[in-house]
């Protein structure tokens, strides 16, 4: 970072105190919608600073209350909490002490800076309305934003906007980027089964391979990207598995694929899905097989409102300074589940520079501090630079009028 950013006193006097609590959620890391012990510490310090809880959204999420003034206007600020099924390779002090989970993602980093944000706005309240602080469980596959809007998150908890943010290795530590429209993409996966009949593998007339079949299968999938979607489209099919047979002279009676399929738009995904089985159908036809074609939709696109952009990327520089903040940042293929909450409301997700690696303590594992690495681990440094940008959100989106 060129600047040093203009920190709020209060909360870098604070660091220690959410610093200890951020090793502490990293110690002991819970899989997606086995929260309890972070979901109670959670609530645990919101009590304690005087925040109203409301518990057992999306079944371990929780929300925060913070109303000041009239309350009418709102915001919500969104942390996840769950950790991934990984063994960690790091031995500092704050390791993982439960075997085969790990807060490889930053989710500890991401609840620690939000509350963070929260101990500051308790005691402050230089704010006029009302804040939703929203702790959702399990961002790691199992659609935890989505369960909690399902339990009423909006209608019980009305938002006028909503934002969050990742942690961003390789990112300078402290610097900001997002971009209005899509910002992360949908994921999505399938698995296509295909059919035919078994034969011995030196007459293989007598059956219909669906080895071979399945192969055709795979090499005309990535006809679609090329020659269906409109080539300005950003997408992606990506064949994973094939699996098919167990001796080398016998054709088996099946195979089947599977796979990823991102997109940064539903329109675009629903013609890849449309595609997909009527290519895979038409394939297996030409070589007398059947398909089994199964299609899941996992997260929609992470899709950014434009006002919302400009407005967080106009706090960020405030706090950081332009030079550190790019509004115009590169897309990614990878999903988040924060897509569901900016499909309910308008807002904004931004990735937070997570450094280099440099900040990691002795004892780290050898491999690369990057998300879902066994090495990796969240940069306490950022704490309150994270903090201090959800309390500036606050304060100017519900900017005192008075
Ligand atoms: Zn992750
Ligand atoms: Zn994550």
């Amino acid at each position: 970072m060129t600047q040093t950013p203009t920190l709020i006193p209060d909360i870098l006097q604070a660091h220690d105190e959410i610093r200890a609590i951020r090793r502490d959620i990293h110690a002991h890391p819970e899989l997606r919608f086995e929260e309890q012990r972070t979901a109670d510490l959670v609530a645990q310090k919101l009590t304690d600073w005087g925040i109203e809880v409301h518990r057992g959204l999306g079944k371990t999420g929780l929300v925060g209350v913070l109303r000041n003034g009239d309350g009418k206007r709102s915001i919500g600020l969104r942390a996840d909490m769950d950790a991934l099924p990984l063994q960690e390779a790091n031995t500092f002090g704050h390791r993982s002490t439960h075997d085969g989970k790990m807060h490889a993602c930053g989710h500890d980093g991401h609840t620690a800076m939000l509350l963070g944000a929260a101990r500051y706005l308790a005691k402050h309240r230089n704010f006029d309305g009302t804040v939703h602080l929203i702790f959702q469980p399990a961002e790691e596959g199992g659609g935890g934003a989505r369960e909690m809007i399902r339990d009423g998150l909006f209608e019980r908890f009305p938002c006028d906007a909503v934002f969050g943010m990742h942690n961003w290795p390789g990112m300078p530590a402290g610097s900001f980027g997002t971009c209005a429209g899509p910002l992360m993409a949908s994921s999505n996966e399938f698995r296509i089964v295909i059919r035919g009949k078994g034969a011995h593998a030196a007459m293989p007339h007598n059956g219909n391979d669906p080895v071979f079949t399945a192969a055709q299968v795979v090499s005309a999938l990535q006809g679609i990207i090329t020659r269906n979607k409109r080539p300005i489209d950003a997408a992606v099919i990506s064949v994973t598995q094939f699996h098919a047979g167990d001796a080398t002279n016998i054709v088996p009676n099946e195979a089947w694929i599977g796979g990823t399929v991102r997109t940064f738009t539903l329109p675009v995904l629903d013609l890849i899905e449309q595609r997909m089985e009527a290519v895979a159908r038409s394939v297996a036809a030409a070589f007398d097989c059947t398909i089994e074609f199964h299609f899941q939709r996992n997260y929609p696109p992470t899709v950014n409102t434009p006002a919302e952009t400009a407005f967080a990327v106009g706090v960020a520089a405030e706090l950081v300074g332009g030079a550190n903040v790019d509004g115009n940042v590169e897309p990614t293929m990878g999903a988040e589940d924060f897509s569901f909450m900016l499909l309910e409301r308008p807002g904004c997700y931004l990735f937070i520079g997570n450094g280099e690696g440099a900040h990691r303590e002795a004892g780290h594992g050898i491999g690369p501090c990057m998300l879902h690495n066994p090495s990796y681990d969240f940069n306490d440094e950022i704490l309150p630079v994270g903090s201090t940008f959800f309390v500036k959100l606050v304060e100017t989106w519900l900017a005192r009028t008075a």
